[in-house]
């Protein structure tokens, strides 16, 4: 099972995703956690992006592409992925389509988390008095705002033309889109993986 989170910044979606590891064995594949790491360990990518990220730009498809690249070939006994914060263009999204088929697995699911502008507002505001990560201050959060809405936005009609999507309201409380989650995946024959396998399966061979 293989799942994006698709949402504007601070929409919430390294918290979904993480619940999402922690209760379902996934890979969270968090470019923006990559990126960052790379920044911390001072490698000579996390030099080139950092300024980019400081003012709140995309860094190039072909930069994060890769990374996602190494992840998949990483992790080739994973049970599925999240992705978080990727794909952000339809460049990167038609290459991850492409990295999946290649490697015999495809997008499942993508879950866009509905968040209001004003509050994602306020959330960045708190997160940057808090947490003071840089790319958190008004002027930069302007830009990835602009940025979500210009070139990622559009990945919206491309995964909803192949059925895909299904909008969630993130202005709930955290566990409250928790559950909302779990409702798309269970729907969408994605339930929790059991334990062991049940009378039933095991009488008629299937799941
Ligand atoms: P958020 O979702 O809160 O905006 P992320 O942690 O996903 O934050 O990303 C932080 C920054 O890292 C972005 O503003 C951008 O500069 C860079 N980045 C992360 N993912 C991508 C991506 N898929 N494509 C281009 N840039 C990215």
């Amino acid at each position: 099972m293989n799942i994006v989170l698709f949402g504007p910044p601070a929409a919430g979606k390294g918290t979904q995703a993480k619940r999402l590891v922690s209760e379902r064995g996934l890979i969270q594949l968090s470019t923006g956690d990559m990126l960052r790491a790379a920044r911390a360990s001072g490698t000579e990518l996390g030099t080139k992006v950092a300024g980019i990220m400081d003012r709140g730009d995309l860094v190039s498809d072909e930069i994060v592409i890769a990374l996602i690249e190494e992840q998949l070939d990483a992790n080739k006994t994973a049970a599925g992925f999240i992705f978080d914060g990727f794909p952000r263009t339809v460049a990167q999204a038609e290459a991850l389509d492409t990295a999946l088929t290649q490697r015999g697995m495809g997008v499942n699911n993508v879950i866009r988390l509905c968040v209001d502008d004003s509050a994602l507002v306020n959330r960045i505001t708190k997160r940057f008095a808090e947490e003071g990560r840089k790319d958190d201050n008004p002027e930069s959060f302007k830009t990835r705002l602009a940025n979500y809405n210009k070139q990622t936005a559009p990945l919206l009609p491309y995964y909803s033309a192949q059925g895909k999507l299904t909008e969630i309201d993130g202005m709930a409380d955290m566990d409250t889109v928790s559950k909302s989650v779990a409702d798309v995946l269970n729907a969408n024959g994605h339930g929790q993986a059991p334990k062991k396998a049940s009378f039933w399966s095991r009488l008629f061979g299937r799941a």
